[in-house]
């Protein structure tokens, strides 16, 4: 009961190659036209990250991480340059496409942990399998597997409100890896917890590269995290001035 991953539709894409990157960034710019000017968000971002890596963005706020890790999760276009992940150009594919893209290949980490109020933990992490129409029963078997994989078994019970933000964020991580996606792409996923909190979330997101084979990319301006990822790339001014190739 090590690995039961499917070949589809969460396997790579049928023109990846094992050894081809998970994502490649070619001069990727993104520029926002503002009524102040031109914001130069990202310039010319040349990016490989490989198969099974937890990769660090670092850099202070406004340097373009987020704009980065939208870049890659397709939430956004490039103005200039290319996407490749998982042997899929994500930048240049049809919106239709994109849908199953974020759905199936890529898992969402958020600073705000974004879990509907509403729903149970466990109903959270049911949410993209039901958008992918995966069955009751197999359903079930994932929640069960995810929450114990996060340290939550047994909690799937409780309202985001009953669990702390630590805890939060594990059922958010949790869900993010519901339909076994290539690609984890954290953005500031610790910046609303204490230090100690956030370092165990950093660990655990650490932990799920080396356990499900999972890349991750995880944007963090907090240095006491750095030491967890095997590669750190920093940005400046839109810019990679460390760490890239
Ligand atoms: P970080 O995540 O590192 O804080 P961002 O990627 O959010 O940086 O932002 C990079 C730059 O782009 C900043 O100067 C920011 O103000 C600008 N920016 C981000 N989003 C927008 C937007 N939607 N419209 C205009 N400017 C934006
Ligand atoms: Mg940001």
């Amino acid at each position: 009961m090590t690995d039961v991953r499917p070949a589809m539709p969460s396997g790579p894409a049928a023109d990846a190659a094992p050894s081809a990157p998970m994502v490649e960034t070619t001069e990727l710019a993104r520029d926002y036209r503002t009524q102040g000017g031109t914001v130069h968000a990202l310039r010319d971002v040349t990016l490989r990250v490989g198969r099974g890596q937890l990769v660090a963005i670092r850099g202070r706020s406004g340097s373009g991480k987020t704009t980065l890790l939208s870049l890659v999760g397709a939430l956004d276009r490039p103005t200039r340059g290319s996407v490749v992940v998982d042997g899929l150009p994500v930048s240049e594919l049809a919106e239709s496409a994109l849908v199953d893209f974020r759905r199936r290949r890529v898992g969402f980490v958020f600073q705000t942990f974004g879990l509907l109020p509403i729903l149970s933990a466990a109903e959270n992490v049911e949410v993209p399998m039901r958008l992918v129409q995966t069955g009751p029963r197999e359903r079930d078997e994932r929640i069960r597997e995810l929450l114990d994989l996060v340290g939550l078994g047994g909690r799937g019970e409780h309202r985001p409100y009953e669990l702390s933000g630590g805890e939060q964020q594990r059922v958010a991580i949790a869900r993010a890896l519901a339909n076994r996606p290539a690609l984890l792409l954290a953005d500031e996923p610790t910046g609303q917890l204490d230090s100690l909190t956030g370092r165990s979330i950093m660990a655990l997101i650490s932990h799920l590269v080396r356990s499900e084979g999972v890349t991750a990319i995880v944007a963090t301006h907090d240095p006491m995290l750095i030491d967890l990822a095997d590669r750190v790339v920093e940005l400046r001014d839109g810019q990679v001035v460390d760490g890239g190739g």
